[in-house]
């Protein structure tokens, strides 16, 4: 079969990873003019490991000394609210974190260069399997797996009565910061702002924020340690400003020979720092399983949307009065049960790989 992928992030380089070792004829055309070197890190809990394992990277020895870090869950005043480790607050099993851009080197190593074209943005696709890329070329497929992201091109042109990707107000920061920390990762819950503070893989450390549209990174060096020097540290030319996006999975992720995955399909709110690992579910269920597999996510997928839309709204109430609920719920909630409450979603049973 030739299968056309639209976009090289996550779910487009793992869709074309997971096609080949199936025997069918990949291209992916990717609008960038070379693998993608955005900013900011990913974490990898198992079951994105579990995916990266399952398309020749297995990053699962690495995880495995990280995940015992220790960690806590702290309000802006340096109280802690959980003590547990990297492995505790995603719920148990490895877990590692790293640059985006590397996990995007990983899996581009992956794809002989000839199936990859840059340079090279999807303007149209048709349910027949036709895709105009830039303006001259025009190739026929006999499926297009569109895995272009939140703002999808494939989406709008073809699910038009689907929701349009909605912005949730928030936008944040992500950098990287030289040296590790001797302690203090984990998160920060406020009212209305969160940040996160990571061990990469590489030694060095991952920060990321979020907060209302508008605010300033620098009014949050009032925060306790360790987060005004990793600030002062921030620098505004490799920070990465992302703005936060949501788009509910429509009904239906085929129409004729076009499916969505990844965010182009589900775009979520980051709570749980699973979005580009459900795109790498998706890929392989679509390769493995084919549409039908694909459609029997949609539970999962569901749920975890609406998931992350509850758990941003449990770390970031908005008002001091549900901020004193949600610190009381946390005290008086076992840390190993937290941990397993939040970690639920990252468990997921992969497809059997034939012999
Ligand atoms: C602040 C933040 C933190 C996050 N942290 C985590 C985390 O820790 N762990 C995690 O698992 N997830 C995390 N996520 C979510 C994760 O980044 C996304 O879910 C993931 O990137 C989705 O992968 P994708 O391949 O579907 O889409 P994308 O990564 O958006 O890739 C889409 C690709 O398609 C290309 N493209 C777009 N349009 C076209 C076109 N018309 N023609 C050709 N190419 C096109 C783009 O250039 C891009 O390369 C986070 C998200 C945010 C915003």
């Amino acid at each position: 079969m030739r299968v056309g992928i639209i976009g090289g992030g996550f779910a487009g380089l793992a869709a074309a990873i997971a096609f080949r070792r199936t025997g069918h004829d990949v291209t992916v055309f990717e609008r960038n003019a070379g693998p993608s070197t955005a900013g900011g890190a990913i974490v990898l809990a198992r079951n994105a490991l579990t995916c990266l394992a399952m398309l020749g990277i297995d990053r699962r020895e690495d995880a495995a000394a990280w995940s015992r870090i220790p960690a806590v869950i702290r309000r802006p005043d340096g109280r802690v609210l959980v003590h547990s480790t990297l492995s505790g607050l995603t719920g148990g099993g490895d877990v590692v974190t790293a640059p985006r851009a590397r996990v995007i080197e990983w899996l581009t190593g992956q794809v002989p260069p000839d199936c990859l074209h840059y340079s090279a943005p999807v303007r149209a696709v048709d349910p027949d399997g036709t895709v105009r890329v830039g303006d001259h070329l025009e190739r026929r497929f006999d499926l297009v797996v569109a895995a272009d992201g939140v703002h999808s091109v494939a989406r709008r042109l073809l699910w038009p009565s689907a929701l349009a990707p909605r912005s949730t107000g928030t936008a944040g920061w992500a950098w990287i910061v030289d040296p590790g920390l001797r302690e203090g990762y984990g998160t920060v819950w406020g009212a209305t702002a969160d940040f996160g503070i990571l061990p990469l893989v590489d030694g060095r450390t991952y920060v990321y924020g979020g907060a209302p549209r508008g605010a300033e990174l620098a009014q949050f060096r009032r925060w306790a340690d360790p987060l005004p020097a990793l600030i002062d540290a921030a620098r505004p030319e490799s920070t990465a400003t992302p703005e936060i996006y949501e788009a509910r999975p429509p009904r239906q992720l085929r129409r004729g020979a076009v499916v969505l995955i990844g965010d182009a399909a589900h775009g979520m709110r980051p709570t749980f720092g699973q979005g580009a690992a459900l795109a790498m579910e998706d890929a392989i269920t679509l390769a493995y399983r084919g549409v039908a597999g694909l459609a029997a996510r949609r539970s999962r997928i569901l749920a975890m949307y609406y998931a992350s839309k509850a758990g941003s709204w449990f770390a970031t109430p908005g008002s001091a009065p549900l901020t004193a609920v949600r610190d009381a719920a946390l005290r008086v909630t076992p840390d190993p049960l937290f941990g397993a409450m939040a970690g639920a979603v990252s468990r997921w049973r992969p497809p059997t790989i034939p012999p």
